[in-house]
């Protein structure tokens, strides 16, 4: 296949990139480089241009003769997306809307959405499968549900093959410690834990210790950001014009905030300085996904499945590459 990936210098993207090219698919990204980095893209194969220069996109479509989309390229900062909503409408809906009639322009109908663990809010019921009812708390979560709907009817109406993909926590990095996770700033867990582990902080701060968990903090599902890539290809491939795919993605386990850190600590050999503060608003108490649906239906199956083996290819990078990509 000829493939463009929006947003493929960014943490997911990069490694979907990386696989696409070893299955010998043409694979081109698009990137702002707002937050994205050059040297996550192989040579040769980066396009620099933003998601609003609609004429940028027609033209990389019929040069490139692209004919399917990986759409990475959206703002995922849940907390940022509460304080600046017309950001988030903005980059992740109306952007992404004008993408969407550049390939009707084109006739291109294969499209892999990224979705997100939070268009489900906070359900009740663990774990989450395709059927669990979808209420966002956030805007970030709501713009990416909304995509989710105008690609529902992009497929009925014009026989549109679409897979969104809902990804509970992307974590780790390649095992060949060429790429990884490097966010400016970084808000997630595992990294912010081996900063700590490192010296390049003073210590975590445990969001919240008083959660109806069995140690009291939350309880997340680490899926390995490899594993996020295979499942994007195994879609891509599989799709049929008009067919609507939904997954969930993760290992269907959970891990808790204090059960990461001692992941880290034994990995490292370091001792991890803690600082017990405040729940962090937004966060639900647990989130864990069942992805019996894509490993049933397209024979997915996570090959990282602990949370150590995980946290060993962030510390590979995260040793490698002490300031990310500079
Ligand atoms: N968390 C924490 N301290 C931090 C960052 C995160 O305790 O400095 C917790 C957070 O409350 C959540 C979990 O770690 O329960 C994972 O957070 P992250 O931001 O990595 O991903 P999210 O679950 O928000 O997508």
């Amino acid at each position: 296949m000829q493939i463009l990936v929006t947003g493929g210098a960014g943490y997911i993207g990069s490694h979907a990139v990386k696989l696409f090219l070893e299955r010998g698919h043409d694979t081109w990204v698009y990137d702002s480089l707002i937050y994205g980095h050059r040297a996550a893209v192989p040579a040769g194969r980066l396009i620099v241009g933003d998601l609003n220069e609609t004429h940028r996109i027609d033209q990389v479509l019929l040069e490139k003769r692209i004919d399917a989309v990986v759409h990475f390229a959206a703002f995922a900062a849940v907390g940022e997306s509460v304080q600046q909503p017309a950001k988030y409408w903005q980059n992740n809906v109306v952007n992404t809307l004008n993408l969407l009639e550049c390939l009707r322009r084109h006739n291109i109908s294969r499209f892999v959405f990224s979705s997100t663990a939070a268009t489900f809010g906070t359900p009740e019921q663990m774990p989450i499968t395709e059927a669990t009812p979808q209420r966002p708390i956030n805007p970030y979560g709501v713009t990416k549900l909304t995509v989710e709907h105008a690609l529902a009817d992009y497929a009925r109406a014009y026989n549109w093959g679409f897979a969104a993909l809902r990804y509970f926590n992307a974590s780790g990095a390649h095992p060949d410690g060429t790429i990884g996770e490097d966010h400016t700033p970084e808000t997630h867990l595992i990294p912010l834990i081996i900063y700590a582990a490192m010296g390049k902080r003073p210590h975590i701060e445990i969001f919240g210790t008083d959660y109806p968990t069995p140690d009291g903090t939350c309880v997340r599902d680490y899926i390995h950001v490899c594993d996020l890539a295979e499942a994007h290809l195994l879609a891509l491939e599989k799709l049929q014009p008009g067919q609507q795919m939904h997954y969930n993605l993760g290992i269907g386990r959970g891990y808790s905030v204090r059960e990461v850190i001692a992941a880290v600590e034994e990995v490292t050999g370091k001792t991890v300085p803690i600082k017990e503060g405040p729940r962090r608003a937004g966060d639900p108490p647990v989130l864990v996904a069942s992805s019996e649906k894509i490993q049933k239906e397209l024979g997915w199956k996570p090959c990282y499945m602990d949370i150590k083996s995980i946290v060993a290819s962030a510390w590979n990078w995260h040793r490698a590459h002490p300031k990310g990509y500079k």
